[in-house]
């Protein structure tokens, strides 16, 4: 069964808007749909850019965070929660999800508690204030330290792991957005973060945007996803779809990529408890 778990709405929480998402969705062979939407979207999390300042400093990268958080957060959780849960009552075949940025930020583990999500995908995209993914700011990347910021990412990524919030990570290795690598060998940093994954038993987004993106890559690129494999950790798919024509974004390719590694079965989440389900379906001879 084809799946795409990883869906923005971008605060258009309309009927005629996600009919237009599902029926793209529906026509590339997607059966079951898990809309995650930015917490960055929501009215509760205003207060974090202030808190990220307060503790990494007054400077560029932190303000423009802030201008940046500021102009989304406009809608509420329950607007978006009360959606969901609406068009699913009625059958449409979606997910409650969310895509949380990993900040120690108290509101975020309470926003995971206090509502009846299916999904919850941990993302960095945040470094100390530093939004490093922005494609219009590639500049922000001048005389940094590629080392340092690796390693910087993937013990965020390993703390997300650690922080029990999340059931996978989103975008393993969306670090490399630009092209950027270490110097040196960074297997050890991956592996030791693919590590934590596994003692928490959580699970990684195969995430078709990187191919979207200038790096021109799947997250997590393929040696990557063969780790995986070998360690057993289970996978979602994801198109992280911003716009109705990107639902199921290259999962043709991406199907290809996961049977030439081996993965047969794909992970579905109902109310954070996940189930196993074959890419394939042989019996009716779809996917
Ligand atoms: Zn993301
Ligand atoms: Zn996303």
């Amino acid at each position: 069964m084809l799946i795409d778990y990883h869906i923005h709405l971008k605060g258009r929480y309309q009927r005629e808007f996600l009919d237009k998402y599902i029926e793209n969705g529906v026509n590339k062979g997607i059966k079951e749909f898990c809309i995650t939407e930015h917490v960055h979207r929501f009215k509760e999390t205003i207060d974090i850019p202030n808190r990220i300042i307060k503790k990494f400093g007054d400077n560029e990268n932190t303000n423009f965070m802030k201008e940046w958080w500021t102009e989304r957060c406009t809608k509420t959780i329950d607007e978006y929660v009360n959606f969901i849960q609406g068009v699913k009552d009625e059958g449409y075949p979606v997910k409650l999800g969310c895509e949380m940025d990993f900040l120690d930020e108290p509101i975020l583990k309470s926003i995971v508690k206090d509502y009846p999500w299916d999904f919850i995908i941990g993302s960095v995209h945040w470094i100390q204030g530093w939004g490093f993914d922005h494609l219009d700011r590639e500049w922000t990347w001048q005389s940094r330290d590629i080392d340092l910021v690796y390693k910087k990412y993937f013990n965020l990524i390993k703390e997300a792991a650690k922080s029990g919030m999340f059931d996978v990570i989103g975008h393993f290795d969306v670090i490399k957005v630009f092209g950027y690598y270490p110097s040196g060998e960074w297997s050890s940093l991956v592996e030791e973060t693919l590590e934590e994954i596994i003692q928490n038993k959580i699970g990684i987004e195969v995430n078709t945007a990187g191919w979207r993106k200038p790096i021109g890559e799947i997250y997590p690129g393929e040696k990557i996803l063969k780790q995986c494999k070998k360690y057993g950790i289970h996978i979602t798919l994801g198109s992280d779809a911003h716009k109705v024509e990107e639902v199921g974004y290259g999962f043709d390719r991406a199907l290809m990529l996961l049977d030439k590694i081996g993965y047969r079965f794909l992970t579905i989440y109902d109310k954070r408890k996940d189930y196993q389900i074959p890419i394939e379906d042989k019996a009716n001879g779809n996917i």
